[in-house]
């Protein structure tokens, strides 16, 4: 009797163990598509600045931009390189980006893990 007691103890620490595991990985999952979320928005707004200082408009940005010595670094308009979450994270730009109206041809930020900052927030929103 005893014996049973005892695995019955060691099958809950162990389902106690793996839940508390699980958890930790979809918390760290939800604060990586977060800061991946945080990235997009902050090019979104530079391209946005950059737009409205510029009589040429970038239409077709990519992200090397974002990076060290590159435009939004050297406009001043990024204080920091945009550092990827995960090295999963790819960003693309779709689009027009000089459009700012919601219109399906303005330009849009994916990541190719996580998706757009809509999708992030749709995925992650407090249920
Ligand atoms: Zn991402």
């Amino acid at each position: 009797m005893k014996k049973v007691a005892v695995v019955i103890v060691c099958l809950l620490a162990v389902a106690v163990l793996t839940n508390g595991c699980c958890n930790v990985a979809a918390k760290r999952d939800e604060a990586r598509a977060k800061a991946c979320s945080a990235n997009m928005r902050v090019m979104q707004g530079c391209i946005e600045m950059y737009n409205m200082d510029h009589s040429e408009m970038m239409k077709t940005p990519e992200f090397s931009m974002f990076q060290e010595g590159g435009v939004m670094m050297q406009e001043k308009l990024l204080r920091q390189p945009i550092q990827l979450p995960s090295e999963k994270c790819s960003y693309l730009f779709h689009g027009d980006f000089s459009i700012i109206d919601d219109v399906p041809e303005a330009g849009v930020i994916k990541c190719s893990e996580h998706g757009s900052v809509a999708d992030i927030e749709a995925k992650y929103s407090r249920r």
